[in-house]
């Protein structure tokens, strides 16, 4: 039976079905070929890796090695990451430093040529970007002070969410000639996305501007002075070193003095300092995300600052 009508539809149809074929096998090739040719990148943090997606959409397979809800300075050099490294075209990267206790040793252990300092296959995006707190005369990590360069945690600010965007173009531009228009309209578009975003932000950040608060780690001086917070204090005494009692009571006091009633903890330190302040101050812990992976819900750019900007205007609309 069903030998009979394929004689049958051959007989009437062979021609359509050889077109069909070829087509068929064209199709196959043309996506075998485009998979293979995907770029394959790593990036360091799930932010750079984020903005990575945005420009490079369905022409790059991206992965992160620190995940949002990690301290991206100390972050367990796992075997798995090795392995996405030696076959990686391109490794974007933070830099100024924020890496530097766990990539250098993975870069190295990949033997992979094209992705060392000063390669093509290496994109560290902070020279693209605002750099806040660059410190005056000699660098050093004096202390312990994490933030010898300048301020790591600089892609908390749109401006330089665009930048970064724009140097990942670039640089896939380059390595995919071909492909530039394709980057080249993905950022056109993500960055009149962003514009829109951001007077959205703006508008919920406006009655708001002003507003003191102390805050965990120094993650945030390029957030704050965009959307004009003014963070008075940190509840560690350096970056990278932790609470230390003589520093906690002059954050406690700094509290009570100014009338200050937040404090942002990122969602990888101890909550038992900030909570112990809060208590003696009467004020509130609010756990802000540095990052796209901070919580599950937040996957993408957008979503981190529509995270961050409705809680920070949630919790300052009932502090009053
Ligand atoms: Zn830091």
């Amino acid at each position: 039976m069903i030998k009979r009508r394929f004689r049958f539809m051959k007989h009437f149809q062979s021609s359509f079905y050889r077109t069909a074929a070829a087509l068929a096998a064209l199709l196959a090739l043309a996506g075998a070929g485009q998979a293979a040719s995907k770029l394959n990148i790593v990036a360091t943090t799930q932010d750079l890796a984020a903005l990575a997606r945005e420009v490079g959409g369905d022409r790059i397979t991206v992965e992160s090695i620190a995940k949002g809800y990690q301290d991206p300075h100390f972050v367990e050099a796992k075997p798995s990451y090795l392995l996405r490294l030696m076959k990686a075209d391109l490794l974007v990267a933070v830099g100024l430093q924020l890496e530097i206790g766990w990539l250098p040793p993975l870069q190295t252990q990949s033997r992979n040529s094209k992705i060392q300092v000063g390669a093509p296959g290496y994109l560290d995006v902070s020279s693209y970007c605002k750099i806040l707190e660059i410190p005056a005369g000699q660098i050093t990590r004096a202390m312990g002070d994490v933030h010898p360069m300048g301020n790591p945690h600089y892609w908390l600010e749109p401006e330089n969410g665009r930048r970064i965007v724009k140097a990942i173009q670039q640089k896939l531009s380059e390595m995919r000639p071909d492909d530039a228009p394709y980057f080249g309209e993905r950022y056109e578009d993500f960055s009149r996305r962003l514009t829109d975003a951001e007077k959205r932000w703006d508008a919920k950040m406006a009655p708001y501007r002003g507003r003191k608060v102390i805050t965990y780690h120094r993650s945030w001086p390029n957030f704050s002075q965009r959307f004009g917070l003014d963070v008075v204090d940190y509840v560690e005494p350096k970056p990278g070193i932790p609470p230390t009692p003589q520093h906690t009571l002059d954050v406690i006091n700094t509290m009570k003095r100014q009338g200050i009633k937040l404090i942002l903890v990122e969602p990888y330190f101890d909550l038992r300092t900030p909570n112990s302040i809060a208590q003696q101050t009467g004020g509130q812990v609010l756990v802000l995300l540095p990052s796209v992976g901070g919580v599950k819900e937040v996957n993408d750019y957008f979503q981190l600052f529509d995270y961050d900007v409705n809680l920070l205007t949630e919790a300052f609309a009932k502090a009053k």
